[in-house]
């Protein structure tokens, strides 16, 4: 148990339901549970598990580290891994048995050269930028990568087993775009095809796709950010208008609790100024821990970040600092060190989202989420007994990004 005056808390029975909901939700696809950046802050290893226990059979992993790092974990379900540059240890990743993007010429030079070294058949899926303009082939390219790719194929170093997309406004599914990027998709799948590859998944759509838009689930499904219990789309729901449960609880204890005078400055550069004789409330945890400093609250302006604590709304009052912020609990608070203080969690009973936060701060709550701080110690609820057999095997297996996840580390 860690001395640490705060955690977060994750549910692991509500990741299960989660992404149990997400396959209700695409009855026809598989799904590939996303736990990149150490699952969004939740922990890499114990998410994954989890999320295998709820259905998953893929998980998505952005980076090889944390692709490797779910291989020495004792995931075995596919994992894919898709962004790397020229470091990769594109054999070691053939050897752990894990599905390649290719999203560059260079790549797939690379995935080659691997196959042959190791004597591994790399499962290859095609990444196509239809209109991200982020990573993947232009369609230009395509063919020509296409063409080494099957001659590869032939010889029997890789099998081309995906094609795959990532698309810009998945979180409006109206957008002109999406309808665009799926016919762009489409067509690429046609030239892959014609060209004699038999693939085994295409696939396009993460969670807001997943939750609003069937036409283009395919054969495999990308959630990321609903998995953990967070909406994709706030500005048409909140988690449980798609049965939802957000799996994080971030909450710190009370440090000290003073009573100040009218006009006090708090914290630095006295952004926040008390109005009236008050009590003040510091709580240990500061933005080296994930809490914004855009979340800072100065009045009448900008309200901060909100909490709960006593079963009260409060929030950030003055500059959230790197170790701690401050609460003005008013003159009537009966708040002593030690008292809980919830940031955000399942929005149960009232109490703050980290969709709240991420308004507060002006960002999105996959930031909120996959920003909270590595010395923040995770704990663990909600844990199937298969997790618990799995934590125990995964000691033995510690170092690297394992061992960091088991002392509560981010990946990310
Ligand atoms: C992160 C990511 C996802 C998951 O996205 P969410 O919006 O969190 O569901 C899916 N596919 C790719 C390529 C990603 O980078």
């Amino acid at each position: 148990m860690s001395s640490y005056p705060a955690r977060a808390v994750v549910d692991l029975g509500a990741i299960r339901s989660n992404v149990r909901a997400l396959a209700d939700h695409a009855p026809t696809a598989a799904v590939m549970a996303v736990v990149k950046a150490d699952g969004y802050g939740h922990g890499l290893l114990p998410t994954a598990r989890a999320a295998v226990d709820g259905g998953a059979t893929w998980l998505g992993a952005a980076q090889a580290d944390e692709a490797l790092a779910l291989r020495a974990g004792g995931l075995d379900v596919r994992v894919l891994t898709w962004l790397y540059s020229t470091g990769v240890p594109m054999e070691a990743l053939l050897l752990a048995d894990v599905d390649l993007s290719v999203a560059a010429p260079w790549a797939l030079d690379r995935v080659v050269a691997a196959a042959r070294a190791t004597g591994r058949t790399a499962r290859v899926h095609l990444k196509v930028d239809t209109g991200l303009g982020r990573n993947g082939l232009t369609p230009a390219d395509l063919p020509d990568v296409l063409d080494g790719a099957l001659r590869a194929q032939a010889e029997g170093a890789l099998r081309v087993t995906g094609v795959w997309s990532h698309l810009a406004f998945a979180d409006e599914p109206d957008h002109p775009t999406v309808r665009r990027q799926a016919e762009v998709f489409a067509d690429a799948v046609r030239v892959v095809e014609a060209a004699g590859a038999t693939l085994e998944v295409r696939h396009l759509a993460n969670s807001a796709a997943t939750l609003t838009n069937p036409a283009i689930h395919h054969d495999l499904v990308r959630p990321g950010l609903a998995v953990y219990g967070l909406s994709p789309v706030p500005a048409l729901g909140g988690p449980g208008a798609y049965g939802l449960t957000p799996a994080m609880t971030l909450e710190a204890e009370l440090a000290t609790v003073k009573r100040v005078p009218a006009g006090h400055g708090v914290s630095y550069a006295h952004a926040y100024v008390t109005p009236a004789e008050t009590v003040l409330g510091v709580v240990p945890i500061g933005y080296a821990d994930g809490v914004p400093r855009h979340a800072s609250g100065s009045l009448p302006d900008h309200p901060g970040g909100p909490v709960q604590v006593g079963g009260r709304r409060s929030a950030v009052a003055g500059r959230v600092c790197m170790d701690q912020f401050v609460l003005d609990l008013g003159p009537d608070a009966r708040d002593v060190a030690g008292d809980r203080v919830e940031l955000f969690g399942t929005g149960a009973a009232g109490g703050p989202t980290a969709e709240d936060w991420a308004r507060a701060a002006g960002t999105i709550s996959y930031e909120i989420v996959t920003r909270v701080g590595a010395r923040v110690p995770r704990e663990y609820v909600g844990e199937a007994p298969s997790d618990a057999a799995a934590a125990g095997a995964a000691t033995d297996h510690e170092g690297g990004l394992a061992g960091a996840v088991a002392t509560g580390g981010s990946a990310a």
